[in-house]
């Protein structure tokens, strides 16, 4: 069972994942504040060990489970940074992971998996077929499906981030916050609103295929047609039956913005030039959100650049149509 979510099962999971995820660095952006009038951090994320956040929910969440619920192992169908996670976590504390995948995706993800020590299995060819055998495996075998984004322990992880930038910038306003399925929002909106109601949450998604900005806009959780995007890990759905993370964003995300994938890609190489960085085009939508913006009000914002996932292929397209 998972725990409630309250400033105490975000402080507990913070003491669970030390030595498996990383207490990240916040950084003054000095390009970006004066770009924008405003006074810019960047919470960095992507110098997790894995190269995203998800490490912090997962290896909450794994941690969470029973010695003997471990040792029957862990699945989950993410391929991208969750999966990676999962994969890395498991490594760690010595236990078998499984991801189920289905035979669209590509040779260079599942390879990464498998150094990881995955067992990876090909189901059927859509996400939705990887998925239920997932939850397969769970009734026949008893491993835990790891979810992820919409699990109580998986957003107390996340919420981790909101106490280290309490830490780190209590001065903060405002934090602009990359939006899929809603756990890391939901998280760190959570963990920063219960310290300081005031701060203003601001959540970022490419334009194509926001399915949590149109799901709340409809006020249920709706399904949506996936197009390309730069910023791939913000594709996919917040499941029909959403539990946590649709109410929980309802309530703490004062605004939610679109960006094209030039906004985007502008905040990619801002991040190149600027602070000899690679990041991910999830992880750009926040700096993209603020070189968009007019002239600030010496207000203090944080963005959470959330990940670096990104292959040399799309960063050489990008720098070439530069
Ligand atoms: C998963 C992910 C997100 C979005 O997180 P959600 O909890 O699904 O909203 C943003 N950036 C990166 C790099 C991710 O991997």
């Amino acid at each position: 069972m998972s725990e409630k979510l309250s400033l105490r099962s975000i402080w507990k999971a913070k003491q669970r994942i030390i030595g498996i995820a990383a207490q990240t660095r916040l950084i003054y952006s000095e390009a970006l504040s004066k770009n924008t009038g405003d006074h810019v951090y960047l919470k960095l994320e992507n110098e997790q060990p894995t190269g995203a956040f998800k490490l912090r929910g997962a290896a909450n969440k794994i941690l969470s489970l029973s010695l003997k619920e471990q040792q029957k192992g862990v699945a989950t169908f993410s391929t991208g940074n969750h999966g990676i996670a999962v994969a890395y976590v498991a490594k760690q504390l010595g236990i078998h992971s499984i991801v189920c995948i289905s035979s669209r995706v590509p040779n260079g993800k599942v390879n990464r998996l498998k150094q990881l020590g995955a067992e990876v299995i090909v189901v059927g060819d859509n996400q939705d077929d990887a998925e239920d055998y997932c939850y397969q495996l769970e009734r026949e075998k008893g491993v835990s499906v790891i979810k992820p984004f919409d699990d109580l322990d998986i957003i107390a992880g996340q919420g981790t981030i909101g106490l280290e930038v309490m830490d780190q910038c209590p001065d903060i306003d405002e934090v602009i916050v990359p939006l899929s399925g809603g756990g890391l929002l939901s998280g760190v909106a959570y963990t920063l609103k219960a310290i300081e109601p005031s701060i203003r949450v601001t959540g970022v998604t490419m334009e194509n295929a926001a399915v949590m900005h149109e799901s709340l806009k409809q006020g249920y959780p709706v399904k949506m047609a996936e197009s390309p995007t730069i910023a791939d890990s913000l594709l996919g759905g917040i499941g029909p039956n959403n539990e946590h993370t649709f109410s929980l964003t309802q309530q703490y995300m004062d605004e939610s913005l679109l960006l094209s994938e030039k906004a985007i890609s502008e905040g990619v190489l801002f991040m190149i030039e600027h602070h000899k960085m690679v990041i991910e085009g999830a992880a750009g939508a926040g700096v993209g959100q603020l070189l968009l913006k007019k002239k600030g009000k010496e207000r203090t914002i944080v963005v959470i650049v959330s990940g670096n996932n990104v292959d040399h292929e799309t960063v050489r397209e990008l720098l070439e149509t530069r």
